[in-house]
């Protein structure tokens, strides 16, 4: 496929490591017992403008509640939304500047924090708390310029714990954890630039440190569009690597939703009305459990024939769209359409379905050639027809404007429809934000530090490990101390040889504190051990829990000759490779290999 006129954006949203954005909780996410749990019923109000917006009526017509779990220390009373939010996080606030200014983005004079209404539960109060930082940003690849458009800081929802058809559960303690949010404009013009960018922003939220890292830390929404679709906003990629995917399939879903717009048109079929009618008992005896034991509805599609199978994306038809909708807006777990179910005598059954099951529901129904059907089974059958036939019914426009999830494969769900402007009002618990001066930002790139450690004599693959690292500063303090130690070695023994040391020799590693390792640096530096011994000496630390030097100690000169003397002396026979071998061996790590060997020539010659 052409990308031609493929439009897409990025949001990010990063998780600070800092306390929460409006109280003094930690954003630690342990693996604590809940304290206590409670419920409630939320509902949607009115913004401002005194709209109710579409995307909080949808979730309420679902008509659930919400199960809410305490923690201590993770949680207290602004969680629960049992008292006003406390001042803003001016280390979280601070980051969050550190970010616009690397993103070249204008930052605000005044912070006003906003109240974007949630209605899906994950959020106590019913709206999630952002502000808007800064914009009109930037960053540059390579092949060509990203606008960022917005840098904001706002609050993480609570975490889902479990989903029920009655309530869903939700784990406060990852409610209001501060999140950075970048959103870039719609430059992105390919599935492979997607992750360029992601991967670009993401490395230089991660050079200021204080975030947080592991899965669920970063999360990724897209929003796509191709040249006469719709903007579609794809919600909750956790993996890079998935980023392409979901924009590429995209494209393709919206390029086929606008052939099959085209095609109904061209067929002239008619926009459907629900006309649900029960056909509970012709699966009275059926092989389908699903609908052997509940009411079952069908619905005839009226010239709709080959429609629902049509594939969108490899893998996903049109079928699955439907399915899709009447799962989110009437809770059923999927409706059987006659495009995927046996179509002849020899047809293996489908989902317990037969060919004769097939055949009772086209008469009953009166389906015609032509004609398609659905059938959908359970208490909300009847809302799931409505479901279907508003979705077949936005087929004839294109593109719906929504809100999707983003799936394991790549492929996405319907979430939502589009939230509308009625979503965002000022927060009134806390006066409005005057942006801390902050001065030149002094923040190296973890790109820059690559090269930086690169040229100063370490392999790319461990400079590129080492300035992801924890260790970086460490390393940056030892080779400034003793500059005469070679980096490269410097590198090796803070990041390789612990490695080394647990996964080949299956040591504990954790007497190797950085002061320790100070101690057998300096000792390399002051030539007390070789270089060569620095890995058994760590060994040692590791077996015996302390540092040994005195094992390892290099020879004196006049020591090392006395030595080699001996060797040659004891061994008055032996061929000159073999006193090499010997004299190595013995005093391996007490001196320069390279002094071994001259100090064996020497005295051969006396
Ligand atoms: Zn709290």
């Amino acid at each position: 496929m052409d990308w031609k006129g493929l439009k897409c954006g990025l949001e990010i949203h990063q998780q600070l490591d800092t306390k929460k954005l409006f109280c003094e909780c930690s954003s630690d996410q342990t693996m604590a017992h809940p304290r206590k749990t409670f419920k409630r019923v939320l509902r949607a109000s009115a913004g401002e403008t005194g709209q109710v917006d579409v995307a909080s009526l949808a979730e309420m017509e679902k008509g659930k509640y919400f199960i809410y779990q305490e923690f201590p220390r993770t949680t207290c009373l602004v969680e629960l939304d049992e008292e006003p939010i406390h001042d803003i996080n001016s280390e979280a606030l601070f980051i969050a500047i550190q970010a616009a200014k690397l993103f070249n983005a204008q930052i605000a004079e005044e912070i006003q924090v906003m109240r974007k209404t949630v209605v899906d539960g994950s959020n106590t109060s019913g709206f999630q708390r952002t502000a808007l930082v800064a914009r009109n940003g930037k960053i540059d690849l390579p092949s060509k310029a990203i606008s960022i458009q917005t840098v904001c800081i706002e609050e993480e929802a609570a975490k889902i714990v479990e989903r029920k058809p009655e309530y869903d559960v939700f784990d406060l303690s990852r409610l209001g954890i501060p999140l950075v949010e970048i959103a870039t404009g719609p430059d992105i013009t390919s599935p492979d630039e997607v992750r360029l960018v992601a991967e670009h922003i993401g490395m230089i939220l991660r050079s200021i440190g204080k975030v947080k890292r592991g899965i669920g830390t970063i999360r990724q929404d897209l929003n796509v569009s191709i040249e006469g679709g719709t903007r579609v906003e794809i919600k909750g990629a956790q993996e890079l690597r998935l980023l392409g995917q979901l924009v590429e399939k995209e494209a393709h879903r919206q390029y086929h939703l606008l052939q099959l717009k085209e095609d109904l048109k061209a067929k002239g079929v008619r926009k459907p009305s629900p006309n649900p009618i029960d056909v509970t008992h012709l699966f009275a005896g059926s092989d389908s459990k699903i609908l052997r034991n509940a009411g079952v509805i069908g619905m005839r599609l009226a010239g709709m024939a080959g429609f629902l199978g049509i594939e969108l994306t490899p893998g996903f038809r049109f079928g699955s769209e439907l399915a899709g909708y009447a799962r989110i807006e009437a809770g059923v777990a999927g409706i059987f359409h006659s495009d995927e179910l046996p179509s002849s005598e020899e047809a293996q059954p489908k989902y317990g379905i037969t060919f004769k099951d097939v055949q009772a529901v086209r008469k009953f129904l009166d389906v015609k050639k032509g004609d398609a059907f659905f059938i959908v089974a359970g208490p909300a059958a009847g809302k799931a027809v409505d479901s279907v036939c508003k979705r077949i019914r936005l087929a004839f426009e294109g593109v719906p404007a929504e809100v999707r999830k983003a799936n394991e494969d790549g492929t996405t769900s319907y979430l939502r429809p589009m939230p509308g402007a009625a979503r965002m009002y000022p927060e009134t618990d806390i006066e409005i934000i005057k942006v801390p001066e902050v001065g030149e930002i002094k923040i190296e790139l973890i790109s820059d530090k690559i090269k930086r450690i690169e040229q100063s004599g370490v392999s790319k693959d461990i400079a590129t490990q080492l300035a992801k690292s924890a260790e970086l500063s460490f390393f940056d303090y030892i080779t400034n101390k003793y500059p005469e130690l070679e980096n490269a070695f410097v590198a090796k023994t803070i990041l390789l040889s612990p490695r080394e040391i647990e996964s080949r020799l299956k040591l504990e590693t954790e007497n190797l504190s950085n002061e320790i390792l100070e101690k057998i640096f300096s000792a390399v530096h002051d030539k007390i051990i070789s270089k060569d011994a620095a890995f058994e000496v760590m060994v040692d630390v590791c077996k015996e829990g302390k540092l040994n030097l005195e094992k390892y100690k290099l020879l004196s000169d006049e020591e090392l000759e006395s030595a080699v003397k001996k060797i040659v002396s004891d061994h008055p026979k032996m061929p000159f490779n073999g006193l090499i071998g010997k004299a190595m061996e013995e005093l391996r790590g007490k001196a320069e290999g390279k002094k071994i060997v001259d100090a064996l020539r020497r005295i051969r010659q006396e």
